[in-house]
């Protein structure tokens, strides 16, 4: 038996947020280093049960680093899928542990074993992937999710259809869930029958929680812009690289207006940079993307952006909502790393349906539109009421007089808050030690002479160093009278 010849893929770790377990599904995938053959199994075991699928996937040697491979499948690189694709084997394993007592933010393993034939030779490669149930806070009015995940219409992912990202939001205690796959892969198939925004209906119906069709079209100038809220009986969408950033945004904005709007994903990443900041329409930025902490200059191009609309927010209430999303592709799991939380106004309350419960499609659009959302990096909650107004809210108030906040955190189990930091929107800073989770946390400051806005960063720590997560909440206003 030879180990090494083969070299498999799954997720660096395993999150279950929902008790009782019922199924952990996996995505395996498996390469030959060197060398053609076919996989002849592939097992999973945790809490004493194992599922066993035999197969006789081919293999065909794949003659590239195992880190690169893993990096491109992660991150959703083209060729890296069109490679894995050629030349491996996906196996998605559904390992059924109902009936198994588990605690609330019990820690295991997932042990992963492939057998393949290699050249001729038996060859089998074991993973340990660590494993972890942790139910997601429970706070009446927010719904957690994910904006930005991808499925198998986008180019660059491997056979996750969106049902199955649905499934994965429902067991797993979400409120909603976006598929925003690449515009290239959806095409003239947007509004058709049986096509993109019909899926997504269809699981809709099917799990029983918003599933939203969004897309992420590449800007001509540069980056990537997810478009919220588009015309479902629309033929397309704005094509890829069809749009310098001003056009594409107002190209986002007249396609179901005045509902439809744009956000800058992952706006500084290296390959994928946004460019243009001087776009007025921008209606959000992931602030968080695929990681558990937010990127700094994420964070000082919002404050900017915060503070360039401060006027314009005063007037119309609207503002540059910084989001958190997993943008995950063929190895993450939805929410795994970046989740965004949102508490819908009361008037949304009032379309209640029977098939999603009290979230509907439009709450959900609505709710991240005009920032009442939460930005976090690993599913933790965090949030504050300033003089009784709620995140993305704004209050009056008279230069001298106190302004109360009151800052609640609720981890996930398993997990503490250490530190929170409030921001004004002058960039100064207060910090305070959190005391116990859902208990309100109070403090006074006096109101400054010009209007400004208060926004929250709390900081999360897990059992294992490299959880530890941000939270950043989106801001109350302050406007001054007087
Ligand atoms: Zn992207
Ligand atoms: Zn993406």
């Amino acid at each position: 038996m030879r180990r090494h010849s083969l070299v498999v893929f799954v997720p660096e770790e395993i999150e279950i947020n929902r008790l009782p377990v019922g199924n952990i599904s996996i995505p395996v995938i498996a390469a030959s280093r060197e060398g053609d053959g076919f996989v002849t199994s592939v097992s999973v075991s945790a809490f004493g049960r194992t599922c066993e699928a035999t197969t006789a996937s081919p293999l065909t040697a794949l003659h590239l680093r195992p880190e690169e491979v893993r990096a491109g499948l992660d991150r959703g690189d083209l060729e890296t899928t069109n490679l894995i694709s050629e030349h491996g084997a996906f196996q998605p394993l559904e390992l059924d542990v109902h009936g198994i007592p588990m605690d609330d933010g019990t820690g295991s393993f997932a042990t992963i074993e492939v057998r393949a034939i290699v050249s001729g030779r038996e060859a089998m490669e074991i993973i340990r992937v660590p494993l972890q149930v942790t139910s997601l806070p429970n706070v009446p009015g927010w719904y957690g999710g994910d904006g930005h995940v991808h499925t198998v219409w986008s180019p660059d992912v491997v056979l996750l259809p969106i049902s199955q990202r649905a499934r994965h939001a429902r067991d797993n205690g979400f409120g909603f869930i976006i598929i925003a796959d690449h515009e290239d892969g959806i095409g003239r198939k947007w509004g058709m029958s049986g096509g993109y925004c019909d899926q997504c209906r269809a699981a809709e119906d099917e799990y029983g929680l918003p599933v939203l069709p969004g897309v992420e079209i590449a800007v001509a100038n540069g980056g990537h812009c997810l478009a919220y809220h588009m015309k479902e009986t629309a033929g397309t969408v704005p094509s890829n690289r069809g749009f310098d950033s001003r056009r594409l945004l107002a190209q986002i904005d007249g396609h179901n207006r005045p509902l439809s709007y744009g956000i800058a994903a992952h706006p500084y990443e290296r390959r994928e940079k946004w460019t243009d900041w001087s776009v007025r329409n921008l209606a959000g930025l992931e602030i968080i993307n695929r990681s558990r902490r937010a990127r700094p200059e994420a964070v000082s191009k919002w404050f900017e952006l915060l503070n360039r609309g401060l006027a314009r927010t005063l007037k119309t209430g609207s503002f540059t909502v910084g989001l958190a999303n997993s943008d995950c592709h063929n190895l993450q799991e939805p929410g795994g790393r970046g989740f965004t939380w949102i508490r819908p106004g009361q008037r949304e309350y009032a379309r209640e349906t029977a098939t999603s419960g009290p979230l509907t499609r439009e709450s959900v659009w609505s709710a991240i539109r005009s920032g009442r959302a939460v930005a976090s990096g690993s599913k933790d909650l965090g949030f504050f009421t300033l003089n009784g107004a709620g995140i993305g809210e704004t209050v009056t108030a008279y230069p001298g007089s106190t302004l109360a906040l009151a800052l609640e955190h609720h981890p996930s189990a398993g997990r503490r808050c250490r530190k929170i930091t409030v921001f004004s929107g002058d960039g100064r800073q207060t910090v305070l030690t959190p005391g116990r989770p859902g208990m309100p946390l109070r403090l006074e400051t006096r109101c400054p002479r010009s209007s400004t806005f208060y926004l929250a960063k709390f900081d999360f720590t897990g059992h294992r160093r490299h959880r530890d997560s941000e939270v950043w909440t989106n801001p109350v206003f302050v406007r001054v009278a007087g």
